[in-house]
């Protein structure tokens, strides 16, 4: 239902019980994002069940969005006029066993894909801390895992299947495209609907998962490049509260050359006996197997179980991206503000990113180190925080989250991406009239 809808109906059956029974139904049932902090300016929902329902959809329609899973926590998914979904187109297309690719329709989850890309024999390189989420609305956001060898999600993309505003198809490929495909990947949604998406796979391989305690913050200073190194993936969870960072997760691949031995110890810090949660209060039942169990990557990679709820649901998240050669720096400058950051937190990660040459990513050009907060649901007080971290960041022209929270001048964050121009010339290009444009893009991007 949407507001005006809703406004009607309260006029006519007035402060009866039966509209009280409605209003709470309506509440229920507005269209938000997965934690709740945004309800969308409309709740008009168009399923496209087949490509040509997407290409009819996009050619009758002035103004749309693509709806993901909804796990961004800002309105960049976000329109009053109407959502196009294309959920329910979640097949694998196609596996390439020599040209070691997957084609996948782009309504489909990581949590969809990988076990059946495993039961074929095949992995992929990286995932986010979980599965639940859309891999087109990932891969446009330039969404992320860890590891300083590991490019980010839309770095797997090797092609790619957009309708275009005029309702044309539009393939593009990593090796005939060039710079339109590499402007055209982390899309932010503004290219068109991505209905297609060609994966790198590679040849499935096992996991395990060990999680150390305490890492006195001396060491991780002193070490930061060792410990980053010490595994396929590195995540260091902190609430900045103590001169030590909570937990570190390292994945490990069982293939690895030599094979990682879990020592007692890691730079200070103290291997766990149990499993964890990054949050120490959530039940690690939600997260992945830890202790070293051998699993399939995909039960590794993220730190939530597909099935389960991740992180801690009620809540919002902000993630700057700042170059890796920094990353100590950065880490100590957000130290220096824990009393302001320490009441409004649940809790912070540290990942790595290699650099990669799409556009918009937020690892473009960079090895990158991102500092990522989960914050408690409240946000008057934390739009009153993130300016503050952006200021201590700001000496290393930090970028943030596109998906996550910030509130970085529009003008500066520009400034952070030197193939803007040619993004907003190829955006202009396929969308002329900005039929896939919302405020977050037209404020952040096209402004
Ligand atoms: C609990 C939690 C944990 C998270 N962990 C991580 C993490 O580990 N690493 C990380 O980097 N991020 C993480 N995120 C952020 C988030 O997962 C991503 O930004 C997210 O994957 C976006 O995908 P979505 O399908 O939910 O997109 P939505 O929020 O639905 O949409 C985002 C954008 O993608 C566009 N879009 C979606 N599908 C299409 C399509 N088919 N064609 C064109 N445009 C499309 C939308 O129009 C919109 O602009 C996390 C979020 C949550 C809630």
């Amino acid at each position: 239902m949407n507001k005006r809808t809703f406004m009607k109906l309260a006029t006519v059956v007035g402060a009866s019980p039966f509209f009280s029974r409605v209003l709470a139904w309506a509440e229920e049932h507005k269209l938000a994002n997965w934690s709740g902090n945004l309800e969308y300016a409309t709740d008009r929902l168009y399923p496209a069940a087949t490509a040509e329902d997407v290409r009819r959809f996009v050619k009758a329609n002035e103004h749309l969005k693509v709806l993901g899973t909804r796990h961004c926590f800002n309105d960049i998914a976000n329109t009053s006029s109407q959502f196009l979904s294309l959920r329910s187109q979640d097949k694998v297309l196609n596996i390439d066993a020599k040209a070691r690719t997957v084609t996948i329709e782009a309504g489909m989850s990581y949590g969809q894909l990988c076990p059946s890309l495993d039961h074929q024999g095949f992995a992929l390189h990286n995932l986010a801390s979980l599965p639940h989420i859309s891999v087109a609305g990932a891969c446009t956001t330039a969404t992320h895992g860890s590891g300083q060898k590991n490019g980010n999600l839309a770095t797997q993309v090797r092609a790619l299947e957009l309708v275009t505003a005029s309702g044309e198809v539009l393939q593009l490929s990593r090796e005939k495209d060039g710079d339109t495909f590499r402007g055209a990947v982390v899309g932010l949604g503004a290219l068109g609907v991505i209905t297609q998406l060609t994966l790198d796979v590679q040849p499935a391989f096992t996991m395990q998962q060990y999680v150390y305690e305490n890492l006195p913050l001396s060491q991780m200073k002193e070490h930061f490049d060792e410990i980053e190194g010490s595994a396929y993936s590195v995540s260091l969870f902190t609430d900045w509260q103590k001169q030590s960072l909570n937990e570190v997760w390292l994945k490990v691949r069982t293939d690895a050359n030599p094979k990682f031995v879990a020592k007692p110890d890691l730079f200070g810090a103290t291997l766990a006996t149990k499993n964890l949660h990054p949050i120490a209060e959530i039940s690690p039942e939600n997260c992945t197997e830890q202790m070293g169990v051998v699993g399939p990557w995909y039960e590794r990679l993220p730190h939530f179980r597909m099935g389960f709820m991740p992180s801690a649901g009620k809540e919002l998240q902000s993630e700057y991206f700042v170059p890796r050669q920094h990353a100590v720096e950065a880490i100590l400058a957000i130290e220096k503000l824990r009393d302001i950051v320490g009441p409004h937190l649940l809790i912070s990660e540290i990942r790595t990113i290699a650099a990669d040459d799409l556009w918009m990513s937020t690892a473009y050009k960079r090895d990158s180190v991102a500092l990522h907060f989960t914050w408690k649901q409240d946000w008057p007080a934390v739009s009153k925080v993130l300016p503050q971290i952006e200021r201590e960041l700001a000496p290393f022209e930090p970028r943030p989250h596109w998906g996550k929270l910030f509130t970085m001048a529009p003008a500066q964050l520009r400034s952070r991406y030197e193939r803007l121009g040619d993004f907003i010339v190829l955006a202009n290009k396929l969308d002329p009239r900005g039929k896939f444009r919302n405020d977050f893009l037209q404020r952040n991007i096209f402004a």
